[in-house]
């Protein structure tokens, strides 16, 4: 299976977002107050090219980040906890069509979670069945979404996605999950903590797990360490994600692919995977 790794620009966050400090309802407030800034780290972009259709995982940012206003000022979170580069042409879109891709092809988007930096891309896929969990997009939506830290009134007008409920199948050590494909090798699990409703991909490669992480953690040296990031609304779901990728790794080959890891892309194109979980 062709996979590719498209970053639409890039992102930078403080150093204790990546690795959060401190208990509780400190840890967003040490992030913010942290004077580190990481280097620009990519935001990656997913395209797997399945025999059942195009899948993208998450679609990045949008250039309109640069827009006075664009990022609402009044969220301490955009004022003072992140910075953005995205130029028009390395969105989804453009970054799909300079593979060969055509966005209008893409059969299904699955969102990892709905962070801007994940879902700025969305207006590029107007024709695509848009995957999101239920539990995500509650979260998300409203006043309250805006208060934690989402831009449900950036969302395309369009925006009705298929909502993923969650049963009880398990896939491996993650409890909860639902296969996407007929061919049954492409399942989306739950892995809350980052956000309420974040999902984490899983396509299935002969006996190589492709690991699409989103924002599970921001490299993998973190997920083996089990360090929670500094934003996560729920610390103890997020370690707990944490370790069930772990366990996955511990029992089948995995390649982990965070959506802001500088290494993701070169591990993806060579089928690293990860050792000493
Ligand atoms: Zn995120």
């Amino acid at each position: 299976m062709k996979v590719h790794a498209v970053s639409t620009g890039t992102v930078a966050v403080h150093e204790r977002q990546r690795e959060g400090r401190g208990p509780g309802p400190l840890r967003p407030v040490n992030t913010l107050l942290d004077r580190r800034w990481t280097d620009p780290l990519p935001i990656h972009v997913w395209a797997i090219e399945h025999p059942e259709g195009l899948i993208v995982v998450d679609t990045g940012e949008t250039a309109r980040v640069a827009e006075p206003g664009y990022l609402p000022r009044w969220h301490p979170y955009f004022r003072l906890g992140v910075r953005e580069w995205v130029e028009e042409g390395e969105e989804a879109g453009p970054a799909l069509r300079r593979l060969g891709l055509d966005p209008a092809d893409v059969r299904w988007v699955v969102m990892t979670h709905l962070h801007t930096d994940h879902a700025g891309g969305l207006a590029h896929f107007p024709e695509s069945e848009i995957l999101v969990s239920r539990d995500e997009l509650k979260a998300a939506s409203g006043a309250m979404g805006k208060l934690r830290g989402f831009l449900p009134h950036r969302w395309p007008e369009w925006f009705q996605p298929r909502e993923v409920v969650f049963g009880e199948r398990a896939f491996g050590p993650f409890p909860r999950s639902i296969s996407l494909t007929e061919a049954g090798d492409v399942h989306l699990v739950a892995t809350p903590g980052h956000t309420p409703g974040h999902l984490s991909v899983v396509v299935e490669e002969d006996d190589v797990a492709l690991f699409f992480a989103g924002d599970v953690s921001y490299t993998e040296e973190l997920m083996l360490r089990g360090a929670v990031d500094g934003v996560a609304p729920d610390a103890a779901a997020a370690a707990q994600s944490l370790g069930r990728v772990r366990e996955l790794a511990r029992t089948r080959p995995t390649v982990y692919l965070p959506t802001h890891d500088p290494a993701a892309g070169e591990r993806l194109a060579d089928r690293v995977v990860v050792s000493a979980a």
